[in-house]
């Protein structure tokens, strides 16, 4: 007979979402296991968000060196990429220490069982090495992980993924990016800047999140002058050889290119870690996506006891959305059956390129707007951009019309995750355009950018503020 031990709340995953869930049900009083087999620390802090952006901190430093000449000023630059790994490390690990210290103690406690969790039943968790856990209510938190086209997957220990690329040494001599989204994107420019010969590939011309035709065409325009980037190919071999792996594939204008590369990065999409837990023993059968159907604003799958939180629904797989996903399906858990339903914050999302590009609110792609509901602006002549040699790139603002409300943005320019959180939070206080441009905008910033774009959606929609008054324009110096 094995030992079953009983609790209100069960968690699986002791990432953000899962960390956060638990917090969230023990303050409703809940009791609760947190189950997951390590490795702890969580994906943001042990391979995503924060290496990516100490390796990108580097590229960026290496970056500014080289640029350094546009404002006349000469000097020579080595990358040290041990130094520069060295350091990613030191960082990452401080930032992980503190996650696991709060693992620590949800071990001496005894509420973290470190074990893979499948169910038994509904109401019935069978944790490895653990014996049962008996739950009235289950979060299921388990993230997701990178997904490994197969023509890839015999490239043995020349592939790496998320989990192993801050781990190295030193920096490869060679390395082909798989994916043009995101992380392929974020970690291919850095690379590329540390001075490692990248090539990227992508698939039907997508580039990071944009899905506006007109920022997309700019994003791969901008991108492609500074990397090797193919962002449509047709893949024809892979094959690891003595020197690496080789690599054949025709690109978009039909040429055929050929490369070995030292490393190959897979950063082709992601998958929900669900397939080892049973969710068919729960009474849960996946949809098409692959996931459980499941309510975003309660986070509750149909109506059953189980909560689906962070990366592992694939509806926002970004951090702050992991963390309020766990918060509110910790509390429902607690509460089951009787869930409370929570208005969802607007999206928003950055990735952290240079130019950097930003999502926010409704993407271009949920409207199809046509150009008389948008606002747009171009970084090449504005003003504080140009002082400081940023000034690419473009940014898309969508409006409602007779309402005149702000719905979304497309950004792709300097310092763009500053202006998405002044959009995302004008958008949640359902500003209207006009509302957004009667707030003050300093002079010379690139937030000047932003207004032009305000000003010209606020012409496609035909709105005034005050109505019938043109807006006065402060150009540099006024
Ligand atoms: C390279 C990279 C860069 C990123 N950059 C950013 C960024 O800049 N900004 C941003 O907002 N987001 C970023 N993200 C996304 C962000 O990291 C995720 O949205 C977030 O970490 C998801 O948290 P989570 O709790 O859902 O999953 P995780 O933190 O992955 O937690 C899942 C947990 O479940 C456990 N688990 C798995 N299977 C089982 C099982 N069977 N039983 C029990 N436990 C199990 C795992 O061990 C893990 O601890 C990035 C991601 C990557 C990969």
């Amino acid at each position: 007979m094995k030992k079953i031990t009983k609790v209100d709340v069960a968690v699986l995953g002791a990432g953000t979402a899962g960390l956060t869930a638990r917090r969230s049900a023990e303050k409703q009083g809940a009791s609760t296991a947190l189950i997951d087999p390590g490795p702890h620390g969580t994906t943001c802090a042990r391979v995503g968000c924060m290496p990516s952006k100490l390796l990108i901190a580097a590229a960026d430093a290496a970056h500014g060196v080289r640029q350094a000449e546009t404002f006349g000023i000469r000097t020579e630059m080595t990358v040290d990429g041990a130094l520069v790994l060295k350091r990613v490390q030191k960082e990452r690990d401080r930032f992980v220490a503190g996650v696991l210290e709060s693992i620590e103690r949800l071990r001496s406690e005894g509420i973290l069982l470190e074990g893979a969790a499948r169910f038994s039943s509904p109401k019935l968790i069978e944790v490895e090495g653990h014996g049962m856990v008996e739950a009235k209510a289950v979060v299921v938190a388990t993230g997701s992980k990178a997904l490994v086209p197969p023509p890839y997957e015999g490239a043995g220990d020349r592939l790496m993924t998320n989990e192993e690329i801050f781990e190295l040494d030193s920096l490869p001599e060679r390395v082909l990016v798989v994916g043009t989204g995101i992380i392929g994107l974020e970690l291919g420019q850095a690379l590329t800047r540390l001075g490692v010969q990248t090539t990227l590939l992508g698939k039907s011309n997508d580039i990071g999140p944009l899905t506006d035709p007109k920022m997309k065409t700019e994003a791969l325009r901008l991108f492609s002058e500074e990397l090797d980037l193919h962002a449509d190919h047709d893949l024809r071999e892979v094959r690891v050889v003595e020197e690496g792996v080789r690599v054949r594939f025709v690109d978009a204008y039909g040429k055929e290119n050929l490369g070995v590369f030292d490393r190959v990065l897979i950063a082709a999409g992601t998958g929900p870690n669900l397939e080892q837990l049973d969710l068919e023993r729960a009474g849960i059968s996946l949809n098409e996506k692959g996931v459980p159907s499941f309510d975003p604003c309660t986070l509750q799958v149909e109506d059953t006891n189980v909560f689906l939180a962070g990366d592992v629904n694939g509806y926002r797989p970004v951090l702050h959305e992991a963390a309020e996903e766990g918060r509110a399906a910790g509390a429902n858990a607690a509460r089951y059956p009787s869930v409370m339903t929570r208005v969802r914050a607007t999206a928003l999302s950055v990735v952290f390129t240079d130019p950097q590009i930003a999502i926010v609110g409704r993407p271009w792609s949920e409207m199809k707007c046509d150009d008389d509901r948008v606002g747009e602006v171009d970084f090449e002549n504005q003003g504080r951009s140009r002082v400081m040699g940023v000034n690419r790139g473009k940014l898309r603002l969508y409006g409602e019309r007779n309402s005149g409300l702000l719905e979304g943005a497309e950004m792709l320019g300097p310092a763009v995750e500053h202006m998405a959180h002044l959009i995302a939070w004008s958008i949640q206080n359902r500003m209207t355009v006009s509302e957004v441009l009667d707030m003050p905008f300093y002079h010379p910033v690139v937030e000047e950018g932003l207004r032009t774009a305000l000003h010209d959606l606020e012409s496609s929609l035909h709105i005034r503020y005050p109505p019938g008054e043109e807006c006065e324009e402060f150009g540099p110096g006024a």
